[in-house]
């Protein structure tokens, strides 16, 4: 078995009850438990500022599935929740980043581990230092060291 962790975000059509219906679709995955999942949080936007704010959360999976296998798991998932690729970093229903798959470095052309930019986004270092205790980033060092380091902090934790 291999631990995985998850970063969801939503912005559009009802974002906390796209993160609830991704964390039901995570929760139902093949050959997978759902270890644990973070409160949500607010941030405001990276890239384009004309969008509406975002929730975002973190999930610890503990899966059988291969790293590709379960990147087709989330993109199915995102695209049963009306996920539209349009412009980078545009708003979207669902986002499902593969953040970190065991301590495993890797750079496919369809999957780069750790996640390239997770270590310089609070949104998801805040939900992930909430259920990872100070995990260790491979190659890059603790999450609470990087969190400090983070140059734009708005994720906030909401009720
Ligand atoms: P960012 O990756 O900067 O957070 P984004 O989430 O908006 O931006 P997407 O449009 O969702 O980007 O994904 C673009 C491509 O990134 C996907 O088609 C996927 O193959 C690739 N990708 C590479 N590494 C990963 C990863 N660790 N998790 C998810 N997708 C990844
Ligand atoms: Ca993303
Ligand atoms: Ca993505």
């Amino acid at each position: 078995m291999s631990r995985a962790w998850i970063g969801l975000g939503s912005n559009l059509e009802q974002p906390r009850r796209q993160l609830e219906q991704a964390f039901e679709a995570l929760a139902g995955l093949a050959e997978s438990e759902l270890l644990a999942r973070s409160s949500l949080y607010r941030s405001a936007p990276m890239g384009p500022a004309d969008q509406p704010d975002y929730l975002n959360a973190v999930a610890l999976l503990q899966t059988r599935l291969e790293p590709l296998a379960l990147l087709d798991q989330l993109q199915a998932i995102e695209n049963d929740q009306g996920r539209r690729r349009e412009r980078r970093w545009g708003p979207r229903t669902l986002d499902l980043d593969l953040l970190l798959y065991d301590d495993l470095v890797m750079d496919h052309p369809r999957l780069r581990l750790p996640h390239p930019g997770m270590a310089e986004r609070d949104f998801v270092l805040l939900p992930l230092l909430e259920i990872a205790g100070d995990l260790e980033i491979p190659g890059q060092g603790k999450a609470s060291r990087l969190l400090a380091k983070c140059q734009s902090r708005t994720a906030e934790k909401i009720a």
